[in-house]
């Protein structure tokens, strides 16, 4: 057993689907359900015993002791958190709530527990923080990709925040010796990606003819990962991780955000052309986000040559599955944008 939390927004929810398509070990999947939640996202699981779904807040001392008690989880995997960028710049304080205190009373749960195991069980017990390449800030064009020994420079509210909790983490591990493991990875794409990040607004603004919003010039560059990558590789540092370590994953493809919107265009420009022109004509740039980073880059040789983990899919294969996911899956898209996901749980997941 292993208590994920946040595992019905956009990367727990994948990391959920992959890890009970290759394991029996089932899950407790913590998660409060907020905009970002979706349990749409783990159809798939309505009726699998496997999956143990809490409606409930990581900062809920009595909740996260009360699971651990019952469940008895060989691993806590912390993906929940505010998210998105733009929200922290325009209200913060959930960003602290959640990130910060929540993570501090995950990690004071999780280490009474850890401290009452025995044996084995307690030497096998992990703490895997799930974080962000934006905590070590913004890059120059030409400077070396961010490594583990990179400082830590975050420059938005949510990076702030993700920075605090990786920290509290690292303090776990050398004031308690709680066995923990911090992954920061870049951004990722992929299914179930809530769409007001860029790759799946792009796709759904455009299947409805909207105009495509790109911020400032467009060249501010970011590193790709294809998000079930990411779920493998979280799923590496569990296996394999040392405690302590904190690892850094990305897909060696660092491309500024216009190719990424003209990527997608091209494709879709195939997949379901429009009849008005290209979809490359919508784009609109919009005034750019407030300290808005220039570059993020991941330096990864360290999860490759210590866990032996690569990406399976290159930046054209990962970014053509998305495409082709969002045009598979209309009901999906229509039931996130018209606010319908949010009934999903009342009619699917009553009583579980
Ligand atoms: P998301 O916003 O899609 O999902 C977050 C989930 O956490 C949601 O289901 C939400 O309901 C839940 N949640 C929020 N507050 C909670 C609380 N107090 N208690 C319990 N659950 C709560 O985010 P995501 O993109 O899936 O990111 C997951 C993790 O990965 C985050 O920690 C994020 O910082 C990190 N990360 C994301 C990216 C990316 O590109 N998306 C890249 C690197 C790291």
């Amino acid at each position: 057993m292993i208590l994920v939390t946040g595992g019905a927004g956009f990367i727990g929810a994948n990391f959920v689907l992959d890890w009970l398509a290759q394991s029996d070990e089932a899950i407790v999947n913590l998660d409060i359900l907020t905009y970002a939640g979706n349990l749409e996202n783990l159809a798939a699981l309505a009726a699998d015993e496997r999956h143990i779904f809490v409606q409930g807040d990581i900062g809920d001392s009595a909740l996260i002791t009360d699971l651990l008690t019952r469940h008895r989880p060989r691993a806590i995997i912390n993906f929940a958190a505010e998210s998105h960028v733009d929200r922290s710049i325009h209200g913060p304080e959930a960003f602290i709530q959640t990130n910060i205190v929540g993570t501090f009373r995950l990690l004071e749960a999780g280490r009474a527990y850890w401290n009452g195991l025995d044996g084995k069980a307690k030497q096998d017990f992990r703490f895997l923080h799930v974080s962000t390449d934006e905590v070590y800030g913004s890059l120059a064009t030409g400077e070396p990709a961010f490594n583990e020994a990179h400082r830590y420079e975050p420059n938005s509210p949510y990076s702030a925040s993700k920075a605090a909790s990786d920290h509290l983490v690292r303090a776990y591990h050398h004031t308690y010796g709680l066995p923990t493991l911090t992954s920061n990875c870049s951004n990722n794409y992929g299914p179930y990606q809530f769409p007001e990040k860029l790759v799946p607004l792009i796709i759904v603004n455009a299947l409805a003819g909207k105009p495509l919003p790109v911020y400032g010039d467009g060249l501010q560059v970011r590193d790709w990962l294809y998000v079930k990558d990411h779920c493998g590789a979280i799923r590496r540092a569990l296996e394999a991780g040392t405690p302590g370590e904190t690892y850094n994953i990305g897909g060696w493809n660092e491309k500024p955000n216009i190719e990424i919107v003209h990527t997608i265009c091209a494709l879709l420009d195939t997949l379901r052309p429009l009849t008005i022109g290209p979809y490359r004509s919508l784009i609109a740039f919009v005034t750019d986000r407030p300290g808005h980073d220039r570059r993020y880059a991941i330096d990864a040789s360290k999860v490759e040559r210590e866990l032996g983990w690569k990406p399976d899919e290159t930046f054209e294969t990962g970014i053509r599955k998305t495409v082709q996911w969002y045009l598979d899956n209309p009901a999906w898209v229509g039931n996130v944008q018209s606010g319908a996901y949010r009934t999903w749980v009342e009619k699917h997941y009553q009583g579980r």
